[in-house]
């Protein structure tokens, strides 16, 4: 066995060599994919949360895997995250670094054709920032002809809304952006980076044109926000009811999640996830 494989970052697509890839069996193998976005989260909390939240959720599953599953001979890769995401409505504050729809979709595009291109069909997109999700559906749709494979894609916090119901104690309003949910996954995640100074709550002043912003209660209504025309300083919730012992339940109950998707994946039959537009 080589060095690589002992590594404790087997796990990681970036840490293997090109042999080490190519010998995956492409029906046991399952690559997922981080998206989240490096955009403004307020006063207190950091530019990358997106992508933090979703990588450590990614490389989390994929670490793991050999405990949680030791019925079947699988392996999970977690692929070099995306770090960027579609962000203009945050771009009024600085720190915010925004792609545009088709580099976006050309990003994917190009990742995935170089994947698909050695036979591999079963991945996972797991998302972190909600401005992401229109996109990445049109985007796995398109790819879903040019590249023969079905790409399942997801953000994270939808795999455990009865989670995020029970634990909130804020209105609905109260987990948005730079909120209660993210805000407790800081604090647990890395609570170095959480400026306790700074936690206020801001709640969405329109309830009806920007009531899609709670996890819990997405609003039925699509309306393009500006942070900061439609909040004080770039946060929608109430951090303030942040806390460590929730982080960690949001955290964990999405990592089960994350789990059983990818056990239903791997039992998922090839068919289905090849469109019939594969040709490898
Ligand atoms: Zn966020």
């Amino acid at each position: 066995m080589s060095q690589a494989n002992q590594s404790t970052n087997a796990h990681q697509w970036g840490t293997l060599t090109w042999r080490e890839i190519d010998k995956l069996d492409p029906d046991r193998t399952i690559f997922l994919l981080p998206t989240g976005a490096i955009e403004q989260h307020g006063p207190h909390l950091p530019i990358d949360t997106d992508i933090f939240n979703s990588n450590s959720l990614v490389n989390a599953v994929a670490k793991n895997w050999k405990t949680t599953d030791q019925t079947i001979d699988s392996k999970v890769i977690a692929l070099p995250p995306i770090w960027w995401g579609t962000s203009p409505h945050h771009k009024g504050f600085s720190g915010t670094i925004s792609l545009r729809i088709e580099t976006f979709h050309s990003l994917l595009s190009d990742i995935f054709s170089s994947i698909t291109q050695h036979g591999f069909y079963r991945f996972l997109i797991i998302n972190g920032h909600g401005g992401n999700a229109g996109i990445l559906n049109a985007s796995t749709g398109e790819l879903s002809e040019s590249l023969g494979v079905s790409i399942p894609t997801y953000s994270y916090w939808q795999s455990i809304i009865s989670t995020l119901i029970e634990l909130g104690e804020s209105e609905i309003g109260g987990m948005g952006h730079a909120c209660e949910m993210e805000t407790s996954l800081a604090l647990y995640l890395r609570p170095e980076l959480v400026n306790l100074n700074e936690l206020r709550q801001d709640l969405p002043k329109s309830r009806l044109a920007l009531s899609c912003i709670d996890f819990r209660q997405p609003g039925f209504l699509g309306i393009p926000l500006d942070f900061r025309r439609d909040s004080r300083e770039g946060v929608m919730g109430d951090p303030t009811l942040a806390t460590k012992e929730k982080g960690q339940r949001i955290f964990n109950d999405a990592l089960l999640a994350a789990n059983g998707l990818v056990k239903s994946l791997f039992e998922t039959e090839s068919s289905s996830l090849k469109t019939s537009h594969f040709s490898h």
